[in-house]
């Protein structure tokens, strides 16, 4: 796997650091965020590194789409489909990238204002 040893999410993802993993397949893991933004805050996590979204190659058209089936999985088995949920991706320093490990936000359990400022 394309691993970067200095990466806070290869180092979860290598179960180097723990998490409170709710996925995990041959693709991507899912795990709590350590600082909820809401009642439901779950990052779905390529196990290949890759560090926002100018770094993805043609070949990783899958491996990103895969990303989403995740979200898909997660908002059903959690009963999120209902109400809603919003997916947020962080992309670069304006952003507010904080991890250079592409990733997907899944929050839900309450309304999301937008704009989202
Ligand atoms: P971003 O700002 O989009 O790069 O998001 C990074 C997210 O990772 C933030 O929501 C952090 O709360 C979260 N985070 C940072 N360290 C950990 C960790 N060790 N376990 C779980 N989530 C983390
Ligand atoms: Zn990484």
């Amino acid at each position: 796997m394309n691993n970067d040893p200095n990466c806070l999410f290869c180092k979860i993802v290598g179960r180097k650091i723990p998490a409170k993993l709710v996925h995990s397949d041959e693709m991507a893991i899912a795990f709590e965020d350590l600082n909820p933004q809401a009642p439901t805050h779950i990052l779905i996590v390529p196990n290949k590194h890759i560090a926002d979204i100018q770094s993805m190659k043609e070949s990783d058209r899958e491996l990103i789409g895969h990303l989403f089936f995740v979200a898909q999985n997660l908002a059903g088995k959690l009963g999120l489909s209902k109400d809603g949920y919003r997916l947020v991706i962080n992309n670069g320093r304006d952003a507010g990238q904080a991890v250079f490990h592409i990733h997907l936000h899944l929050l839900a359990g309450r309304a999301f204002a937008w704009p989202p400022g």
